[in-house]
């Protein structure tokens, strides 16, 4: 609905010229029903044909002469096609995540420009059998017709078939020449065929699904039976690492299939190792696809062909997956559903696992999306206990192997008798037995938030805001500061706790870990996996691989050597510093800090051995760690829930950052003010603000960073003020008094900003 005179429209979307706008007049009736995202019928070029168009955008002002700007015809009615589908869910993104309309359809429509087609040319027989067979004798033993003879004797030996073209003139040493001239004079055929790039060349040996626990087996029947009785909803799979979710994943496609429905499988990049896609591609062969980043833009573009050509069925990939358009999609499945890679960090900043929800609901027919985590987020297990998804849960690990012992160490005991090194002596302990025995330990460090948070070494007081529940942050000059409220205060030279002077930011990273190991144990064999050392393509797969082959004994790393890979060998973990993360300065810190511990602690003991774990800390006693060494997640979701519940925080409520971008510090501060005070007077009942205070990075590229928070349960409350702020910067704009800032919207933020 609009009151707007004009509608700026894009007629085709084939993918590069999604940002030509045309302009067209609404006509007045249909002023109260058309939306952007609609489809409509517009004449369109000199001759005035007919043609299918999109609402982008609505406008009050002509962008030319008024009295040729064209109308529009009417509001299409041949919906659901895959075209629709995808600006239906790109309005809704713009919507629900707040950005313009162009940058929502950047992201479904993933811009890879039209690639040419690979053709395949292949050569076969066209004379009849006889006329050939004498051609064959008019040129064998000629001195000039040697090549004649070859190809003519490679054909005839096998009449019926096609040979590749390749084939004949690298091997039987035949030109183009040649051949051409035997194409013209009629006795051979050349064919040319089109074929798909494909990523990886596995090979086809299919193998049988598993027989079921009855566990997985009533997953994949409830689900089943749901959708034949025309149910689409949302189940969440709680299950610890190997209790058997990929096996279900597999067995849910398998039943899709049947009904022929195809299938989107969402894995966070970092997990999408070649175990995990090997596993669907011995079951699904040559009908299963990848997507991702490391694919060539012709690569890209022909599984996009692929999928909405019928040449497969299944994609696997990160993020951009999503937007496969096949022509009959029945299921989405989110493994790991709890990473925060599956939340964009550019605009529009929107979630995967809600965006797969809504386009279940645009797909024709309805597409089911099914979740699953051996750690769910707050979110789909709160969802799930109050009965918005169905919760499976799977508890028995079926791979054998115990669950590894996992013991705490406290770091401020440590220091206190005089150990000051980075391992606390029972990991020191469990290294040498390790070592001696020819085990491998894996050594993570986690570094989330670790932009400086301050902690007393002795006691391990962590210095936070009074007003926020949040770290307070070290920044230069020696002043710590809420990245929440603004709130800062001098770093004192004692601990306001115990007095002690060792008071510090601390700093860790891999490289010192691996120095220290080395001087610890020097003829251990190391490596290193952090930031630094995966830069290269490929390096990432050839450190884990290594490490595999048993040829170096310790690997270190940051959290990214606890996704993925299966070290049957490994026996050891050490977590350094495992509260890290706690002190990140945002509400999820605890939950992050659950997730890290839980999966490194599962990477010990995979194979016969069991293994043990060191979680080292400075607060042994929080619940974060306690409920991961315990394993325990509904202890930890229980303790957390509460906390979330108590300060309003998503999912129990639900939060808007404004974030707020200028090149000048005052007028940023000033404009974000104004904005608040704005929204605040809309007077929506239960909305909390909080700020403007600068984010955890206060300036990037002397661009000024500044945010407002917003809490409100209702989520389309914050969905109006959103639409309300847009439109007051919009008329800032246009009246030319917003030149040196921007402005981003970020629901339910999870990455920091
Ligand atoms: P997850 O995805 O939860 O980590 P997987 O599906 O990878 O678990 O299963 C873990 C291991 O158990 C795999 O090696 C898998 O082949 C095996 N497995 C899973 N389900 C069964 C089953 N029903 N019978 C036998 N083995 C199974
Ligand atoms: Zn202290
Ligand atoms: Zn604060």
């Amino acid at each position: 609905m609009t009151s707007c005179e004009y509608a700026n429209v894009i007629i085709d979307i084939s993918h590069e010229k999604v940002d030509r706008l045309f302009q067209y007049r609404i006509p007045t009736a249909l002023r109260d029903k058309i939306e952007i995202g609609d489809c409509v019928n517009v004449p369109f070029g000199k001759g005035n044909t007919a043609r299918k168009a999109y609402v982008i955008e609505f406008s009050d002002e002509a962008d030319w002469d008024p009295a040729k700007i064209k109308e529009i015809a009417g509001l299409s009615t041949d919906h659901a096609s895959a075209e629709d589908i995808s600006i239906k869910l790109a309005a809704w993104m713009r919507r629900q995540y707040g950005s313009t309309m162009i940058a929502a359809l950047r992201t479904v429509l993933p811009s890879v420009k039209k690639q040419n087609k690979l053709v395949r040319k292949f050569v076969s027989l066209k004379m009849p059998l006889r006329e050939a067979t004498e051609y064959y004798y008019e040129c064998a033993g000629k001195k000039n017709q040697r090549a004649r003879e070859r190809i003519l004797k490679e054909l005839l030996a096998t009449p019926e078939e096609r040979i590749p073209y390749e084939l004949i003139t690298e091997k039987l040493n035949v030109t183009a020449a040649t051949l051409k001239s035997l194409q013209d004079k009629g006795v051979i055929r050349i064919d040319e065929e089109e074929y798909f790039r494909k990523p990886e060349a596995f090979n086809d040996s299919r193998y049988g699904a598993k027989t079921l626990s009855d566990e997985q087996q009533n997953i994949v029947d409830t689900v089943s039976d749901d959708f034949d009785k025309g149910k689409r909803d949302t189940y969440l799979i709680h299950g610890i690492t190997g209790s058997g979710k990929t096996e279900v994943y597999i067995a849910l496609i398998d039943e899709m299939i049947k009904r022929g429905r195809q299938a989107i499988v969402m894995i966070p990049e970092i997990a999408l190792t070649y175990q995990t896609l090997m596993r669907f591609y011995r079951h699904f062969g040559d009908r299963v696809s990848v997507m991702n980043s490391s694919l060539s833009p012709g690569e890209k573009f022909d599984q996009m062909e692929r999928a909405r050509c019928g040449d497969i069925d299944i994609i696997i990939g990160p993020r951009s997956a999503l937007f496969t358009p096949f022509p009959n999609l029945g299921i989405v499945i989110i493994d790991e559903e709890h990473e925060s890679s599956y939340k964009s960090e550019t605009m529009p900043k929107f979630h995967v696992r809600e965006t797969a929800i809504e386009l279940g609901k645009l797909v024709p027919g309805g597409a089911m999306v099914v979740l699953g985590s051996a750690t769910p987020s707050l979110e789909s297990y709160y969802r799930a206990k109050s009965g918005e998804y169905r919760l499976f849960e799977l508890k028995r690990r079926l791979t054998g192997g115990t669950l590894p012992t996992v013991e705490i160490a406290d770091l401020r005991l440590e220091l206190r008798s005089g150990n000051r090194s980075i391992f606390s002596r029972r990991l020191q302990e469990l290294m040498e037995d390790r070592l001696e025995n020819g085990e491998q330990a894996m050594l993570f460090i986690n570094r989330r938030g670790l932009a400086g948070f301050v902690s007393c070494r002795a006691c391990g007081h962590v210095f936070k805001c009074p007003h926020c529940d949040v770290s307070l942050s070290e920044h230069r000059g020696g002043q710590l500061v809420c990245h929440y409220c603004g709130y800062q205060e001098a770093k004192p030279k004692l601990c306001p706790k115990c007095g002690s002077k060792y008071v510090s930011a601390f700093r860790a990273g891999t490289q010192q870990i691996e120095d220290e190991v080395k001087k610890f144990w020097p003829r251990a064999r190391v490596l290193r996996m952090d930031a630094d050392t995966t830069r290269t393509k490929g390096s990432y797969d050839k450190i884990l691989s290594s490490f595999a082959n048993k040829e170096a004994d310790v690997l270190v790393g940051t959290q990214m050597i606890v996704k993925g890979h299966d070290f049957p060998d490994v026996t050891l973990v050490g977590i350094l510093a495992a509260d890290m993360s706690l002190y990140a300065n945002d509400y999820r810190a605890s939950e992050r800090t659950f997730q890290l511990l839980t999966q490194a602690a599962g990477r010990a003991g995979r194979g016969k051995r069991s293994g043990n774990v060191v979680i080292q800390s400075y607060q042994p006693e929080h619940y974060s760690i306690q409920t991961a060494a315990a394993q325990d997640y509904d202890a930890f979701y229980e303790e957390e829930i509460g906390y979330r519940d108590l300060l309003r925080y998503p999912p129990v409520s639900h939060m808007m950052s404004v974030q707020i971008q200028s090149r000048d510090e005052n007028e940023g501060m000033q404009f974000a003010n104004r904005l608040r005070a704005l929204m605040e007077q809309q007077k929506i009942p239960g909305a909390v603000f909080i700020g403007p205070a600068f984010g955890s990075i206060g300036k990037i590229n002397d661009v000024y960073r500044l945010a407002i928070y917003v809490k409100l349960d209702e989520y389309e409350g914050l969905v109006r003020l959103k639409d309300m702020t847009e439109k007051y910067v919009r008329m800032l704009e246009d009246s030319g008094k917003l030149r040196n800032i921007t402005l981003q919207f970020d629901f339910d933020p999870i990455n920091g900003y």
